[in-house]
């Protein structure tokens, strides 16, 4: 493994109670930091404490956005050790993203020994409390001090970390999302699947009307002839219909996530069919009319899985499951997170221990 030097904090931080944890408020102590320009490359790659950077006010990146980001998570297992889920499946589509937005690519084992290297210098920051973990932001900003539209000259590749409480603190209760029809989170084209911030700031207005309707989340259809299911809020979408799972295929305008990965992988290994498709919202309502639509989840690093209870569309509204977690969403749950907590056995060999 590639060994960072490390800068330590002259005084440590005072750790968050772990049982009021809010998601993304507090990080730790260092940071991994890398730069890039033309001449050197990626180079200096660095552990140092977590503090502000200096950016010129016309950097790049405030002005056109072209930033990538990753999300994944360290896991604190039941002898103490700290353990990370598929990595080199986020430096990949890391990899990924930074080819669409026109950021140099940074070696994918580079960015999980980076990773591994700064989870072990914060072990004690994954925290033990039941469900909680240490959630793991890698990001890439462009930081030329330049105005004109064009692939920036130099980068800054850096990973922070926080901890996050349980995702579900009263239970698992399924939610309520709707089917936005009128804006669209990403075209086939366009940067639906990397993550990048772009995508973020285009989807948050159809996630607050949905709020403002009473709904927890947007379901997005696609872009072109908004009648395809493509993602909800910022998770993947299963659905399972008659017995068989479908999931909207990678289209472009979806994000391969690395739970829905995972979900498919364990879904076959159990024996049901699970289908990639494009699937319409007609679809899904006539399946739920006709009392065949047994279960609706989104999938995703934050909540693992999350159950759909309740869906509205064009003024039309269909209860999933009873409004309850379905059988086969609890069965997903109970699994991934066993394998990710380290209470059951990884038979995939998905879990890579850090220390
Ligand atoms: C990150 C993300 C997901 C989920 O990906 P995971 O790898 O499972 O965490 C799904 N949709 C969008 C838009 C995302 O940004």
């Amino acid at each position: 493994m590639q060994e960072f030097p490390i800068t330590r904090a002259a005084s440590l931080k005072p750790k968050p109670d772990p049982k009021t944890l809010v998601f993304g408020r507090s990080f730790s102590d260092h940071m991994f930091v890398m730069n890039y320009d033309t001449e050197k490359g990626w180079h200096n790659g660095r552990i140092v404490p977590y503090g502000p950077f200096e950016l010129d006010p016309s950097a790049m990146v405030l002005h056109y956005a072209q930033e990538v980001f990753e999300g994944m998570k360290a896991y604190r297992t039941p002898d103490g050790g700290v353990q990370l889920f598929r990595p080199m499946e986020n430096a990949l589509r890391l990899q990924s993203s930074c080819e669409r937005l026109c950021i140099p690519a940074i070696d994918p084992q580079t960015v999980v020994d980076a990773i591994t290297q700064l989870v072990k210098v914060e072990a004690d920051w994954v925290p033990s409390e039941p469900d909680t973990s240490l959630y793991i932001r890698p990001f890439v900003i462009a930081t030329d001090p330049a105005l004109g539209v064009h692939a920036s000259h130099t980068y800054i590749f850096a990973v922070i970390c926080c901890p996050v409480g349980a995702y579900y603190k009263e239970g698992i209760n399924p939610v309520r999302i709707y089917v936005e029809d009128e804006d669209v989170r990403a075209v086939r084209g366009g940067t639906g699947y990397t993550k990048c911030g772009g995508n973020y700031a285009a989807s948050i207005r159809a996630g607050e009307r949905a709020e403002e309707k009473g709904y927890a989340q947007v379901l997005w259809l696609d872009g072109v002839e908004r009648k395809y299911i493509e993602e909800v809020g910022s998770m993947n979408v299963m659905f399972q219909v008659d017995g068989t799972v479908i999931t909207p295929k990678l289209t472009g305008s979806v994000l391969p996530g690395i739970t829905r990965k995972s979900c498919i992988e364990l879904i076959k290994s159990w024996g049901i069919p699970v289908e990639e498709r494009l699937i319409t919202a007609q679809e899904l309502f006539d399946a739920a009319e006709a009392g065949k639509l047994d279960e609706a989840w989104g999938t995703g690093t934050a909540a693992v899985v999350s159950p759909i209870g309740e869906m509205g569309w064009e003024g039309k509204h269909i209860t999933v499951s009873g409004g309850k977690i379905g059988t086969l969403t609890q069965k997903l749950y109970d699994t991934l997170t066993g394998i990710q907590w380290g209470k059951i056995p990884d038979e995939h060999g998905w879990t890579v221990r850090v220390c």
